[in-house]
């Protein structure tokens, strides 16, 4: 028998499809007192596995949920205080709960990046249901940095396709596309 893999608590018994009534909710923080709270004001877009050692990942998981959201949508709405950047040398800012260490949002300040305007979220603390399940498992082969042995490789990857997963060690071809076009229009070459 393989033994069992989890990959992360919110999907582990499957994905859970989006609501299409979903426009955004409440991510809130684990504290019981003085939570942070985040207003997103959208369902969110291009929800991933995420196995690199830098994203917020909760207890027994191996890897991140996290999507995107326009920086515009998101709003830090209760007990703001409580935030602190995690890793300031780190090109996305991760605002972390310095009660419970959950991370609330990840901001890109580099105007050139291919991913500026847009925030970093794990949907899983949203407190409403309904936001869009992850599409795909991004730098898979990280996990093996944060701890997990290369020979659970094979079981790792299984078990992403079996949830619908397809494994990726670097980001999604479409969103790694999106990056080279971003820095081919700032080189200035033609594309033919
Ligand atoms: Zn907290
Ligand atoms: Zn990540």
């Amino acid at each position: 028998m393989s033994e069992t893999i989890r990959i992360h608590p919110a999907i582990d018994h499957g994905l859970t499809p989006a609501s299409g009534s979903f426009a955004g909710g409440t991510l809130v923080c684990r504290c019981t007192e003085r939570p942070v709270k985040v207003r997103v004001s959208t369902q969110v877009a291009h929800d991933h596995a995420c196995g690199c050692t830098k994203c917020w990942k909760p207890e027994g998981a191996i890897f991140s949920l996290v999507a995107v959201v326009p920086q515009d949508k998101l709003e830090v709405v209760e007990n703001a205080d409580k935030l602190a950047v995690f890793d300031s040398s780190a090109t996305i800012k991760r605002y972390a709960c310095s009660g419970c260490g959950v991370h609330m949002y990840g901001r890109i300040e580099n105007e050139k990046h291919p991913f500026y305007g847009l925030d970093f979220v794990h949907p899983e603390l949203f407190q409403e249901d309904g936001w869009a399940p992850p599409e795909f498992a991004a730098f898979v082969s990280s996990v093996i940095e944060s701890g997990v042995s290369p020979d659970r490789m094979g079981g790792v990857r299984a078990r992403l396709k079996e949830l619908g997963l397809e494994p990726y060690d670097c980001l999604s071809p479409p969103l790694m596309d999106a990056i080279a076009a971003h820095t081919a229009k700032a080189a200035g070459v033609t594309a033919h």
